[in-house]
C-alpha cells in the first residue's frame, strides 16, 4: 500500500482539482494552470492541444526516455453540472466523510488526475525503461469532444510510439476491455398543417414519425437476431432507442412538424456510420414518396455531436497483460457508459479502462471516491513505475 504521506499528497492534490468548477464546454484554462504547475515543479515539459478559440486545451507529457512501448494515462478535467441535485455538502468543496471523499468530480475522474500527479515523483525515482505519458482532456462530459484529436496528438508530437492506454475512468480499479460507442440524433420531419379531417389530403409529421421510429425499432430487431454479436455486452447486440419526441398542438390539428430524439449505441466491430446511412436511405426514400403530396415536405436528420467509438479490446491483448501484473485483478468487464477508450484504440494503443471509484457514485448528488480506490490506484501506478524498470 502507498506511504501515508503519497496518500496525503494525493487527496491534496484531489482538494485543488476539485475546487475548480469546470464543467463541459467551459474553459478548463485554469484547471490546466493548476495540472502545469505540478508539471513545472517538476520539470517535466508538456503540449498543450487547444481548440480553435484557445479557450479550452487537452495537455500531452512524457515522464521518462523517448523509446517505443510506453503507456499513456489518460483523464477528463471536466465534470457534470451539479444545478438541480440535492447536495448534502459543498459540490467543489473536497469533503471527507469517514473513508469517503465529496465532491463533483471526486470519481468521475479528478480521482484519477489526482493519483496521476502525485505519482510523478515515483515515476520520475524509478529508472524507466519505457515511458510513461499523462493525456488529459476537455468536453469528455459532453460527448467526447477533445479525445479524438488528443490521441491522435500524441503521433504528432512524439516520434516513438506508445504501446498502451489506460483511461482512468471509474471502475472499481476492475480491468474493463469493451464499451459501446453512443451517437445522439436529432430527426426532424416537416409535413403540412391542417383540420384533422383531411388527414388524407396532408401529411402529418406525426404519422410519418411514427414510421420512421417503427423502422429504427425494426432495425433493432434485426440486431438482436443477427450475426453481429458480442457476448461480452449486455445486450449482446447494438441498440438503438427513441427518448423524446415532440409536435403538434392539438387532437384535431395535423402536425407539420415533429421532432424525435434517438441514440444508437453500438457494439464492437459495428459502425454506427453504417447505421446512419441506412437510416438515410429510407428516409430519402420517404420523402420522395410524400414529395409528391407535399412539394415542402422534409426529414432532416443531425448528428448532436460526432459519434464516440465503442471499445473492444481483446481478451489477450498485451494491455490486458499488463494490467493483471500490476493490478492483480483477473476479471475483464466491460461498461455501459461511453469513453475516451475507443478514441484511443482507434489510433493504435491497446486501451482499458481502469480507475478509482464507482460509475454509480459519477453524475449524482454526494458523488465520492473511497480513500481505499485511491490507495488501490496510486498502487497500481507504483507498480507501473516497477513493471516498466524492468
Ligand atoms: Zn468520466
Amino acid at each position: 500500500m502507498p506511504t501515508k504521506k503519497a496518500l496525503n499528497h494525493c487527496i491534496k492534490i484531489l482538494k485543488d482539482l476539485v475546487s475548480f468548477q469546470v464543467l463541459g464546454g467551459q474553459s478548463n484554462l485554469e484547471i490546466m494552470d493548476y495540472i502545469i504547475s505540478i508539471l513545472n515543479d517538476a520539470g517535466i515539459e508538456f503540449h498543450l492541444i487547444p481548440n480553435t478559440d484557445l479557450t479550452k486545451t487537452s495537455l500531452l507529457c512524457r515522464i521518462g526516455h523517448p523509446t517505443d512501448g510506453g503507456v499513456i494515462l489518460s483523464g477528463h478535467t471536466d465534470v457534470v453540472p451539479v444545478a438541480g441535485q440535492n447536495w448534502t455538502t459543498k459540490p467543489f468543496v473536497l469533503t471527507k466523510k469517514e473513508d469517503k471523499l465529496y465532491g463533483r468530480g471526486s470519481c468521475d475522474m479528478k480521482g484519477f488526475l489526482a493519483c496521476c500527479l502525485a505519482s510523478i515523483e515515483v515515476f520520475k525515482k524509478s529508472d524507466l525503461k519505457r515511458p510513461v505519458y499523462f493525456a488529459f482532456s476537455y468536453d469528455e462530459e459532453i460527448g467526447c469532444l477533445a479525445g479524438e484529436e488528443l490521441a491522435a496528438a500524441v503521433h504528432h508530437k512524439y516520434k516513438e510510439k506508445p504501446a498502451f492506454a489506460i483511461i482512468g475512468e471509474p471502475s472499481m480499479m476492475h480491468p474493463v476491455v469493451g464499451q459501446k460507442g453512443i451517437c445522439v440524433l436529432e430527426t426532424t420531419v416537416n409535413g403540412s398543417a391542417g383540420h384533422s379531417s383531411r388527414i388524407k389530403d396532408e401529411v402529418s409529421a406525426i404519422h410519418v414519425s411514427a414510421r420512421l421510429i417503427q423502422w429504427l425499432e425494426k432495425k433493432m430487431d434485426d440486431y438482436a437476431s443477427g450475426n453481429i454479436k458480442d457476448n461480452r455486452f449486455n445486450p449482446p447486440h447494438s441498440s438503438i432507442h427513441v427518448g423524446k419526441i415532440q409536435g403538434g398542438i392539438a387532437p384535431n390539428v395535423i402536425a407539420d412538424k415533429c421532432t424525435f430524439y434517438w441514440d444508437v449505441r453500438v457494439i464492437p466491430g459495428h459502425d454506427v456510420r453504417d447505421i446512419i446511412k441506412e437510416f438515410d436511405v429510407y428516409s430519402q426514400s420517404v420523402e420522395s414518396e410524400l414529395q409528391q403530396k407535399f412539394p415542402g415536405f422534409s426529414i432532416e436528420t443531425r448528428e448532436d455531436h460526432p459519434p464516440v467509438p465503442p471499445l473492444g479490446t481483446r481478451n489477450d491483448s498485451p494491455v490486458v497483460d499488463l494490467i493483471k501484473k500490476i493490478i492483480g485483478n483477473h476479471h475483464l468487464q466491460t461498461v455501459a457508459y461511453a469513453a475516451e477508450a475507443g478514441q484511443f484504440s482507434n489510433e493504435g494503443f491497446e486501451t482499458i479502462i481502469c480507475g478509482p471509484g464507482d460509475i454509480a457514485q459519477a453524475h449524482r448528488a454526494d458523488e465520492f471516491v473511497a480513500i481505499e480506490q485511491l490507495e488501490q490506484c496510486l498502487q497500481m501506478l507504483e507498480n507501473l513505475a516497477e513493471e516498466f524498470s524492468k
